[in-house]
């Protein structure tokens, strides 16, 4: 069977009121995710990564004593037999020469992210909040994680400049001594551009939208083909098993990521130029934060990428919310018309858009679907965006 999976979703606030990801819209509750991801995003797989904050903990085991939630036996919850909840938690730990990256932990059953809870927090100064640093090896997180939990710990964001293994860390992922089996991409990134690196063609890529708000939910994800959709056969995905793989990545265009192109903090633009560009040229000045292009094309061992043999497609889309005309009322409209976002993006013609949105607006989510509308880069923080048509 298929499945859509996001599985980089954070928590804004816990049932009791308590902040989880500060920064995050308090509409973010367990129940809001799996509300979501069924009823709007047609998200069947949702990785909530704040689930060793007690908070999120008790909301969790609430929804499991009103039945909301069941465990399976193959791992993970089932919400209602409409999504399953995977239980993650998102790490920050300090690189072997300096830096610090988050990972995303997973494991199997309530009771493990318990374990992991418990672990982490005497090497956290507050555990009720999300992708805290933790004093602790990035080695000893994955073997408790991994051998003691049966969990699965991967990087997370992999190449962003701040707080991730490549942008931050490390110049190659053997220098940190993990064999880590998957790595998730992040937004200013896909497959055309990590597959430029050799080390990573065993390793399997995830596509996840790190949603800090309900709408931004899978802005990227997975499509996997699962006899079960629980844990145990999500794991045997990564681990290569041939009856259940990653089919596919969908995940935004790059250069609408927040990080895609250095930008100087100067000027307070993207720069210009061929990657890498460290230096801003207007200035001159050196204040940039390095985007995910420059630290690729710097690190990389190769100019174009070469996709192992069994590396899935990477699908670029542009989400909704960034097509031109497409506001809110536009998109209640087309949910009501053709019911997840999902659909909307993937499952409708052209005429069929029209008959509920007009021309213009269907034109422009076809043009967004085939590659053909002009984007402006992002950098520094700042999303990249659609350009309108005078400046095209
Ligand atoms: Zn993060
Ligand atoms: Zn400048």
């Amino acid at each position: 069977m298929i499945f859509f999976a996001d599985l980089h979703i954070h928590i804004g606030r816990a049932g009791c009121g308590a902040p989880v990801k500060i920064t995050a819209s308090p509409a973010l509750t367990v129940e809001g995710i799996l509300k979501e991801c069924s009823e709007r995003k047609g998200i069947q797989i949702a990785g909530i990564v704040d689930c060793a904050s007690p908070a999120v903990l008790a909301d969790l085991r609430a929804l499991v004593d009103r039945g909301d939630l069941t465990a399976l036996p193959g791992g993970g919850l089932d919400y209602l037999g409409k999504v399953t909840l995977l239980l993650g938690a998102e790490i920050e730990l300090g690189g072997p020469q300096g830096g610090s990256a988050h990972f995303l932990a997973f494991t199997p059953s309530l009771k493990t992210m318990e374990e992991l809870s418990q672990f982490l927090s005497g090497a956290i100064t507050n555990i009720s909040l999300s992708s805290q640093r933790a004093s602790l090896e990035i080695q000893e997180v994955n073997e408790f994680v991994v051998r003691e939990l049966s969990g699965i710990f991967l990087p997370a964001h992999a190449f962003t400049p701040f707080k991730s293994v490549y942008g931050n860390c490390v110049r190659r992922l053997a220098e940190i001594g993990v064999d880590f089996t998957a790595l998730e991409l992040g937004l200013s990134s896909d497959t055309y551009l990590a597959d430029r690196i050799h080390e990573l063609s065993n390793v399997r890529f995830l596509s996840n939208s790190d949603a800090h708000s309900l709408p931004k939910i899978a802005r990227e994800y997975n499509k996997l083909k699962l006899i079960k959709p629980d844990f145990a056969h999500f794991c045997k995905a990564l681990a290569g098993d041939p009856e259940n793989i990653i089919l596919a990545n969908y995940g935004l265009e790059p250069r609408l990521g927040k990080y895609h192109r250095t930008f100087c903090l100067k000027c307070e633009r993207v720069v210009e130029g061929a990657p890498p560009v460290y230096q801003c040229s207007r200035c001159d000045s050196d204040k940039v934060v390095v985007g995910v292009l420059d630290r690729i094309t710097a690190i990389a061992d190769e100019n174009e990428p070469v996709h192992p043999p069994n590396r899935p497609p990477y699908i670029h889309q542009v989400p909704l919310e960034f097509i031109p005309g497409v506001g809110k009322k536009t998109l209640n409209k087309l949910l009501e018309a053709f019911g997840t976002e999902m659909e909307i993006l993937h499952g409708t013609s052209l005429g069929e858009l029209e008959d509920v949105v007009g021309t213009k607006v269907a034109e422009n989510i076809a043009a967004a679907r085939e590659g053909r509308l002009a984007l402006a880069e992002g950098g520094g923080g700042r999303y990249g965006r659609v350009k309108n048509h005078q400046e095209c």
